[in-house]
Parts: C-alpha cells; structure tokens; sequence
C-alpha cells in the first residue's frame, strides 16, 4: 500500500484543478481498515472519494484520498423472504447502473432516483433524494468502516440520522464512517411514486397507460437529460444550494409580495415549516444564466452552477457567496450550499 501524490481535476465532475498529496484506490474492505490505519498513523486527514459529484475543490488536498473502487452487486439470501428481495451493493459501484440492475429485476423503490450521478457508497451520505423519493426510503441496512472504533459495522437506518439532504455521514460525525457496502429492500407491492414534478405529464406524453418500475425510470432520466446539464458535458455539481426550509409564516409573508414564489410542506409532521424552492430565489434574483469567466449559473436551472474551465475553486465559491447575500438580501433567507468543500 504505497500512496502517491495525484491530480484530482479529472475525478470531479466540477473538473476544478487541485492535488492530493496521497492517492489511493481501494478494491477491498481489507484495502480501507488499512488505509485507514495508515491515515491515522501518519496523521493525515482522510478524505473519502466515490464519483466526484457532490464535492468542491478548494485548493490542493494536504491528506489521503481515498478513491472508494470496491465493486459488486447480489441479493442477500440472509435478509430476502417471500415479502421483500434486499439487494447488497458495493461502496464503489456506479448508483445509476445500480438502478438500472434493479429495475431490469422488476424490483420498484429506486426508478424515481435514476441518472443522479455518483457511486453506491455516497448515496446514504446526503441521503439522495429525486422527484419524492429518498435512500431513506429504500435503505434496508449497510456495512461501514467505524473509524473511531477500528472495525466494521453494521448500521440500521435508525443509525443513520437520515434529513433532508442530510445523515450522520455528512453533518452528524463527518469523516467517522467509510461506507463499503449498502443493501436496498424492495418489499412486494410498493407502489410506484408518481405524485412529484412532471413523473405523470412525462409518462402521459411517452404513451405510458400503465406505468412500470422501467417506464417511470425512462421517464425520469427524459425529465433530467432535458433540464440538466451532463457533466461530461458541462462541469456542475447537480444542486450547488439545498431548498431552505423556513416557518411558515415568513412563506406567507412572502407570497403577499410574491405570488409566484414556489413552496411546499416539509412533511405532514411539521406543519410549521415550508421548504422554498432555492432555484426560483436565485432566478428572481437575477442570477439564471449569469456567467463570471469560466463559472456560472446554468440557463435552464438556476439551482445548479457550472464550471466552463480555467477557474479555481475559489471562483466558484466567490459566485456562490454573492448568490447567497444577494437572494438573503432580497428574501431576508439564506441559502445554505450542498456540496462538501474539500479541503
Ligand atoms: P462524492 O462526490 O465522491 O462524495 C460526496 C461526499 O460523500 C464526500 O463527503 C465524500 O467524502 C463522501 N463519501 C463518498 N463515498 C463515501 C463512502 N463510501 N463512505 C463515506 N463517505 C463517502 N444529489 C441528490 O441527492 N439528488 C439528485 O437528484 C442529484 N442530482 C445530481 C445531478 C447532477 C448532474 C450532479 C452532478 C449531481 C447530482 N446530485 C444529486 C449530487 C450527487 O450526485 C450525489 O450527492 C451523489 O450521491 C454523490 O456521489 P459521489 O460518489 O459522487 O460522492
Ligand atoms: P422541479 O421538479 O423543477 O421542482 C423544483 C423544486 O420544487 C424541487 O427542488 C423540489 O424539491 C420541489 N418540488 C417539486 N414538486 C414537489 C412536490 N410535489 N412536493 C414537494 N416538493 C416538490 O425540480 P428539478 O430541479 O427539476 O429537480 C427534480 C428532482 O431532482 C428534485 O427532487 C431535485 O431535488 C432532484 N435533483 C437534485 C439535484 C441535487 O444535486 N441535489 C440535482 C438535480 C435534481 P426537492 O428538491 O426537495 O425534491
């Protein structure tokens, strides 16, 4: 196990240009205690990397980067019965080819969550959610390395501290897990989510009757090839800010001078609470479409933020800084950033 100093741009899909000092790609569960072991014995600070998808790089990385490569997928006899098949997966496969391998089976719980990029290991981090559906909604159990403990666990979802775009692994005790592997349960009879964004008016103009597991994951993926942009096309991080939840009193406040404003029920348990779209405040902030040199805000949804090349990190954090005083200047609301910054 011999790390060596290596260039990250390629690694992102913001393509930003930064180094690490150590590099290395782990097969093996055996290969991440070690990794670990060896991070903590010449006290390096760890930072764990899957598909790149939802990190900034700020400057170069003074640590070890661990690029998560462990591969493998199977039904797990242990947990399956006659009401529900669970599904294992390895930290370092591709989430989307995971989705597709579950709908090719019939199985119905991740359609709505196709063509998010990234790997397997990453999805429970932020607990990815799409068009109503989130891990936490899936999420049968994974297996992790416990840092603090130096040993393999297993955690419940009940571990997880599963939010809104949020878990222990991201906000909770950043930096303590290395998820390895992720086991999905897809109980007999879950019906399809349909309710969110354009799910319906996109099957109704594909000719879709009777909608399947398959035909809502075409559907999803037409809704996001047409609204986002590739980022082996177009370098972006998906959603550069999270939709702000706020009570529901400043909602209201704000629909008197706004009628157009986007707002939802966070949930039915918190009625208090609306959560604001943060693509229509940056819009009517006037940001949509905007460009400053080689970064900018996407034309066709001003929630993601695109890197056209030849900027540093620090670029793209200025513009997102301006983004936020300027829409809570606006809103009196502050926008708070999705990604993980590193380092
Ligand atoms: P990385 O970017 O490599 O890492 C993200 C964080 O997770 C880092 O803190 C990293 O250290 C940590 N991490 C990674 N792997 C592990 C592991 N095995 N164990 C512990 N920690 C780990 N997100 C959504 O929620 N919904 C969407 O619909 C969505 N759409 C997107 C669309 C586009 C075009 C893009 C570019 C991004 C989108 N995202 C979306 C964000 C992103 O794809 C997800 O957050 C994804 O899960 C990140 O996976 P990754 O492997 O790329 O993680
Ligand atoms: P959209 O359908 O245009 O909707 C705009 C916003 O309104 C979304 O952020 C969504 O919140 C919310 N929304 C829409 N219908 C809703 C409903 N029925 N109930 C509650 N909230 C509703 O959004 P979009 O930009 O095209 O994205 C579609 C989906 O993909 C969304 O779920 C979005 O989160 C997800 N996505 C995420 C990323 C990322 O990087 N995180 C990137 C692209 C797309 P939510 O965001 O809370 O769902």
């Amino acid at each position: 196990m011999q790390p060596i100093p290596r260039d990250l741009s390629g690694l992102t899909t913001l393509r930003l240009p930064a180094r690490a000092a150590h590099f290395l790609r782990v097969e093996t569960e055996l290969a991440v205690a070690e990794a670990c072991a060896l991070a903590s014995a010449q006290h390096w600070p760890l930072y764990v990397l899957g598909g790149g998808s939802n990190i900034v790089l700020r400057d170069d990385v003074p640590g070890l980067v661990m690029h998560m490569a462990l591969r493998g997928i199977q039904r797990c006899d242990d947990f399956s019965t006659p009401t529900q098949t669970v599904i294992e997966a390895a930290a370092g496969e591709s989430w989307h080819a995971f989705t597709q391998h579950t709908v090719a089976m019939g199985l119905c719980g991740l359609e709505n969550l196709s063509l998010i990029p990234g790997s397997v290991g990453a999805a429970p981090v932020q607990n990815i959610g799409a068009y109503g559906v989130e891990i936490q909604d899936v999420l049968h159990s994974l297996r992790a390395y416990d840092r603090q403990h130096q040993q393999f666990v297993e955690l419940q979802p009940s571990d997880c501290a599963f939010a809104y775009r949020d878990s222990v692994f991201k906000s909770g005790q950043p930096g303590r897990y290395v998820i390895t592997a992720v086991r999905f349960a897809f109980p007999v009879g879950r019906l399809l989510q349909l309710g969110y964004g354009d799910i319906r008016a996109e099957l109704e103009a594909q000719g879709v009757v009777q909608p399947t597991p398959a035909t809502v994951a075409q559907a999803v993926m037409a809704i996001r090839q047409r609204k986002l942009p590739d980022p082996n096309v177009l370098a972006n991080a998906g959603s550069f800010f999270k939709n702000p939840v706020v009570p529901r009193d400043q909602v209201k406040k704000l629909h008197e001078q706004y009628p157009n404003l986007v707002a939802y029920p966070v949930s039915v348990d918190k009625p208090e609470w609306q959560k604001v779209a943060a693509g229509w405040l940056i819009e009517q902030a006037g940001w949509k479409g905007v460009r400053r040199g080689g970064v900018g805000v996407h034309a066709k949804q001003a929630l993601v933020l695109v890197h056209e090349g030849g900027c540093h990190g620090q670029d793209l954090l200025a513009l997102a800084a301006d983004i936020v005083a300027s829409v809570e200047q606006r809103f009196g609301i502050r926008l708070e950033q999705e990604p993980v910054i590193w380092p």
